[in-house]
Formats: C-alpha cells, sequence, structure tokens
C-alpha cells in the first residue's frame, strides 16, 4: 500500500512538517514533568525540546508560561498531553504487569521516552516506529545523555503510510505472542486508507490476549474549530498550524472496524480521565478536542 499524496512529507525530520508535533508533545511532557501535580514523569522531555532548532525558546517547565493554564497552548493543551501520556503509561504497564504481555509496539513513536522511563519486565521488548530521521534526532539526543532503556529496545524506521505490516517480524517481533499497541496522536495525520491499512496490520500481527490504544478525532468537519483557541494559540504562538498537518478526509471508523474482527472496546472522552485524576482539560465553547477519543480494544484469547 502506497499513499500518493505524500501531503506532510516536505520536511522528514523534527524540523517542521509532521515531525515537529513530537516536539510539541515533548514540551507539553517536559512542562507536565515539572508542575506540582504532575500526572507523569518524563526526565528527557526537556532536553528534546532544547536540542532542537525548531523548538528554540518554547517553555519547558511552568514557571516559563506567563499565563500559566489559562496559556490555551502551554496550559490547557500542555496538560491534554500530559493527562494522555499518564493515561497511556497505565495502560501499557497494565499489560505487560497484569497481563503479561511482552511485546509492546508504539506506532508514531515520535519522541516518546517510554523505553527509558517506565518498569518494564526485564524480558519485554519495546519496538518503536517512526520515521528515519525523527528517530535519528530522539537517537543523538537519547546518546548524548547516555540514556540506557529499562528494557530492550527495538527502533524501526518506516513510514507508516508504505506497506510497514513485514518490518515487524522482521525486527523480531512474533506475531504468535500477545503484544501491545499503542497508537498516541497519530491516526489525523495519516491518510484513511493508511489508518484502516493499520488497523488491520494490527489485527493481523495481533495473537489472542493482545491490546490496542489509539487516539481519533470524531469531528466531520475540523476546519470548523479553526478560530477555536487551542487552533489558534497553536499557529500563533509557535507557528504550527495543526490542521495544515491533518489528513482533513473523512474518517474510517476504525472502533468500529476492531469490533467487526471481534475486539472489544472502549471508547472514552479525554475527560473522562480529568474526573478520574482530578486534573486535565475540561470541556468548554469551540473546543478543538470535542471530538477527541481514546479507544482501548481488546483481542479475546482463543
Ligand atoms: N506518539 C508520540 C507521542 O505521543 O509523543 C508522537 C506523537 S507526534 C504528535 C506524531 C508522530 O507521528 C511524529 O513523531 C511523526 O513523525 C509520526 N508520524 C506522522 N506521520 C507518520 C508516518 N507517515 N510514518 C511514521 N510516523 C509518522
Amino acid at each position: 500500500m502506497v499513499d500518493t499524496a505524500r501531503r506532510n512529507t516536505g520536511v522528514e525530520g523534527v524540523a517542521g512538517g509532521v515531525g515537529v508535533t513530537a516536539l510539541l508533545v515533548a514540551a507539553a511532557r517536559a512542562i507536565e514533568t515539572h508542575r506540582p501535580d504532575s500526572l507523569a514523569q518524563d526526565v528527557y522531555a526537556e532536553h528534546f525540546v532544547l536540542a532542537a532548532t525548531a523548538s528554540k525558546g518554547w517553555p519547558v517547565h511552568p514557571k516559563e508560561v506567563a499565563d500559566g493554564d489559562r496559556d490555551p497552548l502551554w496550559g490547557r493543551f500542555a496538560r491534554y498531553f500530559g493527562l494522555r501520556t499518564r493515561v497511556l503509561d497505565d495502560f501499557l504497564l497494565r499489560s505487560v504487569h497484569a497481563e503479561g504481555v511482552r511485546q509492546v509496539v508504539l506506532l508514531g513513536a515520535g519522541l516518546d521516552a517510554r523505553a527509558y522511563r517506565l518498569d518494564w519486565p526485564a524480558d519485554c521488548v519495546i519496538f518503536e516506529i517512526d520515521r528515519q530521521e525523527v528517530l535519528s534526532f530522539k537517537h543523538q539526543v537519547l546518546d548524548g545523555l547516555s540514556a540506557v532503556p529499562k528494557a530492550a529496545r527495538v527502533p524501526v524506521a518506516m513510514d507508516l503510510r508504505d506497506d510497514w505490516a513485514g518490518a515487524l517480524p522482521g525486527a523480531g517481533f512474533d506475531p504468535s505472542a500477545p503484544s501491545v499497541w499503542l497508537v498516541e496522536g497519530l491516526l489525523f495525520y495519516l491518510p484513511p486508507a493508511a489508518e484502516t491499512y493499520l488497523i488491520d496490520t494490527v489485527d493481523r500481527l495481533s495473537a489472542g490476549g493482545s491490546a490496542l490504544a489509539f487516539e481519533v478525532k470524531l469531528e466531520k468537519d475540523l476546519l470548523a474549530y479553526r478560530d477555536s483557541p487551542l487552533y489558534t494559540s497553536t499557529r500563533e504562538q509557535i507557528g504550527i498550524d495543526l490542521l495544515n498537518l491533518f489528513d482533513l478526509a473523512p474518517r474510517p471508523d476504525s472502533a468500529g472496524r476492531l469490533a467487526d474482527k471481534r475486539w472489544s472496546t472502549a471508547v472514552h472522552t479525554p475527560f473522562d480521565f480529568t474526573h478520574r485524576h482530578g486534573r486535565g482539560p475540561l470541556p468548554e465553547e469551540n473546543d478543538a478536542l470535542a471530538g477527541n477519543r481514546w479507544v482501548f480494544a481488546d483481542k479475546p484469547r482463543p
């Protein structure tokens, strides 16, 4: 499967295009790490932000955000990423510690440092798929810190708009053993056909007892939120036009597709977890997060 549109490939690394969004999430995680009521700790995040030219001058600490939580970008949106990080940390750790899964796959891993910062069982393997240039930047920063992963880590350089299904078994992934998959902040950048291919590939490579979490946006017309505080401040403060990076074609029903393949699915709003954890974003008027859903899916054991 090869997508010919390639609308966001102008820049391949973290310097711009879709890759720079990995720095945006890293900055949010850095800020979260330094909050007194932090939901997630990522000591590596600020190093990515400080190392890249594209993120020059971005805050990495709450004290550098003049308007605090009132800032739509470095307040509310960063809180969103902090909450998402925590919820998905918990999901992955539950899968390995409570369900005994030993293969973890991070799709569109970006600058996710979970392999380095979470407590994994010693025999766990973490596969990270992103594009070569993003992974190279990540390795350059982590090598500079002499960072050591807490489990075996296998980076797999692939473009997820290509035919990537063979890459994982080729890198040592075992489709006959259960796995846990994370698709965090990725699907809205992919063309619909690549999303469907991804869901079908995860299903095909997943033994019974596997689990998947992914994030989708349900809005029919994302451009209706163009003037929302969140998109406006991201454009004006750091020059990232998220709507320009998203693939605006109608999205497939990936949760429904998995249910048709007999996975059990649970669909949550982020706000469900704000209530659960006592912090995080709450709904607001003209809310670019209104259609965001976090989907958790389990493939039954035979
Ligand atoms: N999952 C990471 C996190 O939450 O920190 C990164 C999220 S970042 C918003 C989106 C990531 O998806 C970037 O690292 C980008 O390089 C990656 N990505 C986007 N399109 C991709 C593609 N076609 N193939 C591989 N990776 C892609």
